[in-house]
């Protein structure tokens, strides 16, 4: 019975009609990774590069980076999948070596990949470290907080030209829709990216202009409200335009409410916390693609955070 579990654990998981769903693990390092994989991950949707810079006195090397890349791309192996996310930092993320001048605005500064782009070479020596580990595994590159296309061209070029110079290693390449500006857009962006990946917890920030962190406001910077999902239906029809796949990194992919609205507008991929893969296969088993689409077509249509997750309760309760 333990072996039967296992391999149940491990086994893609798909809807009662067939739709395939990948479910990967968020991690932000090693050991994580390793236990994503024990869990029964297909993959790491979301490596938070950040581990590699966070609590030191300088920036790491590109041996340094490119020795951790590798390792967890080891530990995932040739038939998964890694996405690595460019270094996500400025807001609420300081580093203490890279002086970011004080902002009024931080949430609306230089974040993401805003700080890339305003320090090139630190951008390039990333790019090359996980340009290094791309032959160990199904390697994907992703810019985090892009707002505009432009952003997204020139992180692109930059990238291009380090792939040349390493002989063109192969790689997708993607970023976080977590702006307004870039769901709306999505359909422009698509023509340039090969996914997205839908970053629900700075996307609901930015759309309902409600700070994630506040505590008087934590109930109502809520993704279940209706102008969230409109976002990620923009960007799944935007996508669908140019065939290129959605996943979703935020906390949302790890509730266990949200799982059927999320497939029902079109997201393929839920990247995870490691301790939810077994839970959000096991409800992604139990739904089918057509029942959730009717779903996500009629809670669109609703005013209220309130309302959509009263609905989205009662679906859950008709499932079990
Ligand atoms: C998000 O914003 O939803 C996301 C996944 O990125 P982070 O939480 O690291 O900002
Ligand atoms: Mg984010």
């Amino acid at each position: 019975l333990r072996a039967q579990e296992k391999r149940g654990a491990q086994a893609p998981a798909s809807t009662t009609d067939g739709q395939a769903m990948d479910v990967v693990a968020n991690v932000r390092n090693l050991q994580e990774t390793q236990e994503g994989v024990a869990h029964g991950a297909q993959g790491v949707g979301l490596l938070r590069s950040e581990f590699l810079f966070d609590d030191r006195a300088s920036a790491p090397d590109e041996n340094e980076q490119a020795a951790a890349y590798m390792a967890i791309a080891q530990a995932l192996g040739p038939q998964r999948s890694l996405v690595v996310r460019t270094l996500d930092v400025g807001g609420d993320k300081p580093l203490s070596y890279w002086p970011i001048p004080p902002e009024a605005n931080p949430f609306l500064g230089l974040r993401g990949i805003r700080v890339s782009l305003d320090q090139p070479e630190m951008l390039r020596t990333q790019l090359r470290a996980i340009l290094r580990a791309a032959p160990l595994v199904q390697m994907h590159i992703m810019f985090p907080m892009v707002a505009l296309v432009e952003e997204l061209r020139q992180a692109k070029a930059i990238l291009a030209e380090e792939q040349k110079a390493l002989g063109q290693p192969r790689v997708q390449v993607g970023m976080m829709v977590e702006v307004p500006s870039a769901a709306v857009m999505a359909e422009q962006f698509a023509r340039e990216v090969d996914f997205f990946s839908i970053g629900t917890n700075d996307l609901t920030q930015y759309t309902l202009a409600m700070d994630r962190g506040h505590p008087k406001l934590a109930k109502l910077a809520d993704g279940f409200h209706p102008s969230v999902l409109k976002m990620i239906a923009l960007t799944c029809a935007g996508a669908r335009q140019h065939g290129k796949w959605v996943g979703v990194c935020g906390g949302m992919a790890s509730e266990r409410m949200a799982v059927p609205v999320l497939i029902g507008l079109g997201v393929r991929e839920l990247s995870v916390s490691v301790p939810a893969i077994a839970a959000i296969k096991a409800c992604v088993r139990s739904l089918s693609l057509t029942a959730c689409q009717a779903l996500a077509q009629e809670v669109l249509q609703m005013s209220t955070s309130a309302e959509v997750r009263a609905r989205l309760a009662s679906f859950a309760e008709g499932l079990s």
